[in-house]
């Protein structure tokens, strides 16, 4: 019973997220085949994982490996494979586990850590790891992601990488001022990676709170927590 009333309660939030991105979309003038949906579940059970996933849900967010790995091995015993996202920051003494399940690494800040991230790649898998680069968008270093000339050259060490798979850019926004301004400078940022590296079109910007304005700057995967699967426990 429990079950069911959660599976009706991520139905309807799912709707509302699809329908604000459908509006969102509509309003900038492009299409929502543009814009994948990635629902970050962290604090949240792989049986939501596995609901969510039945309800057409392809791409799922992570934000700590000591939760991802044993949530990532629960859903793939239940028989779901949703494609596996890793946004948080993350030490390298992770980066061997992170590769041992992850898809797609969004959160590289660092040429230590796309270096860590190659080697266990390199032998974990056959193919290899896709990537985003984080990139800071304010000078506040608690969300991650590199600045200024760094993000260069953490871009150019990922795109140097055999075993990685430059895919794009990743941001948060800053918190306590409007996301605007901050996705207009992600969005240049892409405008100066795609010039280089043609195959590198991802912009994952955009979270509940700003996913519209997220889709407005350009963003091509939004990252929704709160607004498919409820308040998280702010201890957590
Ligand atoms: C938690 C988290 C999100 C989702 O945030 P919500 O506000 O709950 O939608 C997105 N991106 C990252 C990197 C996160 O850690």
């Amino acid at each position: 019973m429990v079950d069911i009333d959660r599976r009706a309660e991520l139905a309807s939030n799912l709707d509302e997220v699809r329908e604000r991105i459908a509006r969102a979309c509509s309003a900038a003038g492009r299409s929502v085949d543009e814009v994948t949906l990635v629902a970050i579940t962290k604090t949240y059970p792989a049986s939501d994982v596995v609901l969510l996933h039945s309800l057409g849900i392809t791409d799922v967010g992570e934000n700590k490996d000591q939760e991802a790995g044993p949530k990532a091995a629960s859903v793939r015993a239940e028989g779901a494979s949703p494609r596996w996202h890793f946004v948080g920051q993350l030490q390298r003494n992770k980066a061997r586990s992170v590769v041992g399940y992850a898809d797609v690494v969004e959160s590289v800040d660092s040429v230590r850590l796309a270096a860590a991230l190659d080697r266990a790649a390199a032998e974990l898998r056959d193919a290899p790891l896709d990537v985003l680069v984080q990139a800071s968008l304010d000078s506040s270093p608690g969300r991650g992601g590199a600045h200024g000339d760094e993000l260069w050259e953490v871009v150019d060490a990922v795109a140097e990488s055999a075993s990685l798979r430059l895919r794009g850019l990743m941001a948060v926004a800053p918190l306590g001022v409007p996301p605007g301004p901050a996705f207009e400078l992600l969005r240049s940022f892409s405008g100066r990676l795609v010039a280089g590296h043609p195959d590198a079109t991802v912009v994952s910007a955009g979270m509940s709170g700003d996913l519209e304005e997220a889709i407005r700057h350009g963003a091509t995967h939004v990252r929704i927590g709160t607004s498919l699967l409820g308040m998280r426990n702010s201890l957590r």
